[in-house]
């Protein structure tokens, strides 16, 4: 199931760090001068309908600015940058707050969520109060100078929510959405770049393979429950980077690597205990583990 709100065209692969969010303090429905300032806008039509529509600008233009040939949304911190604003707030005012005649929505700030969701996605920028950010909290989170910006930190819906929660707010619902769209794509979706493949054959010539084996730094380890039920090996302790398993009633203590909540110990330190020895095929990508002839 495809649910994606923005279409391939306006997410184009480029290296992009953050994603900055406005309001435009224009109307609900943007101007031109709206639109060549942001990458994405959301708009609410009198009918209550929201949507999102593309900037004259594309993303890709913010990759680099020294061409003058970007979306200037935030001063100074442009480059590498995604804006995207609310369509609203005309005539706002900060402290007493006064929404003025067009204020933003709670619909919009809900697509707002989605828009920024899948753009995280789309460009692996991570959740955090540096790299999702309020207009408004540039200046404090980035330690770039703004002048006197307070977009979009407040919700004229609910006044009770301070300026200063709205930032980490709307982290929480972006990471929520994230996590939802992530789990109904299943455990095959590349959240994460692919991990290289690697088989393993154990002594008694059973073949693994991922997930049971993981590569990391070109080392190949495998999963310690998988490994222990089957050579009857009981796991007597694990912390975040050893365990230790008795085997025939003697305790050996092996690396631990904790990866997606499964642990992950070293092919070699596996084969030491089986005595057995341990060679690598590179063409095939197959590491073979065998008992000596001596034992
Ligand atoms: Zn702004």
């Amino acid at each position: 199931m495809n649910t994606a709100l923005l279409p391939l065209a306006w997410t184009p692969p480029c290296a992009m760090q953050r994603v900055i969010i406005h309001w435009s303090e224009g109307r609900n429905l943007s101007n031109d001068t709206d639109r060549e300032h942001y990458h994405l806008l959301i708009e609410q039509a009198e009918a209550g309908q929201v949507r999102v529509i593309r900037g004259d600008h594309s993303i890709a233009d913010n990759a680099s600015t020294g061409d003058g040939d970007y979306a200037a949304h935030t001063r100074d911190c442009n480059t590498g940058s995604i804006g995207v604003a609310l369509c609203g707030m005309m005539g706002c005012q900060e402290s007493p707050f006064q929404a003025g005649p067009a204020p933003i929505t709670l619909a919009q700030w809900r697509l707002l969520e989605q828009v920024v969701a899948e753009l995280c996605q789309r460009y692996r920028i991570a959740v955090t109060p540096e790299t999702v950010l309020c207009h408004g909290e540039v200046q404090r989170n980035l330690n770039i100078r703004q002048r006197g910006k307070w977009d979009p930190m407040r919700w004229p819906w609910d006044l009770s929510v301070p300026g200063s929660q709205i930032g980490s707010q709307f982290r929480i619902a972006v990471q929520g959405r994230i996590s939802v769209a992530a789990m109904s794509k299943g455990a095959t979706a590349p959240i994460q770049p692919p991990t290289p493949t690697r088989r393993v054959i154990l002594p008694d010539s059973l073949v693994i393979d991922a997930p049971t084996v993981r590569v990391e730094d070109g080392e190949t380890w495998l999963g310690l429950r998988y490994i222990a039920d089957h050579y009857g090996w009981t796991i007597k302790t694990t912390t975040t980077n050893s365990a230790t398993v008795a085997i025939s009633g003697v305790d050996h203590t092996l690396e631990l690597d904790i990866d997606g909540g499964t642990g992950y110990v070293p092919v070699r330190q596996v084969a030491e205990l089986l005595g057995a020895s341990v060679s690598w095929d590179g063409p095939n990508k197959t590491v073979t583990l065998a008992k000596e002839l001596s034992q």
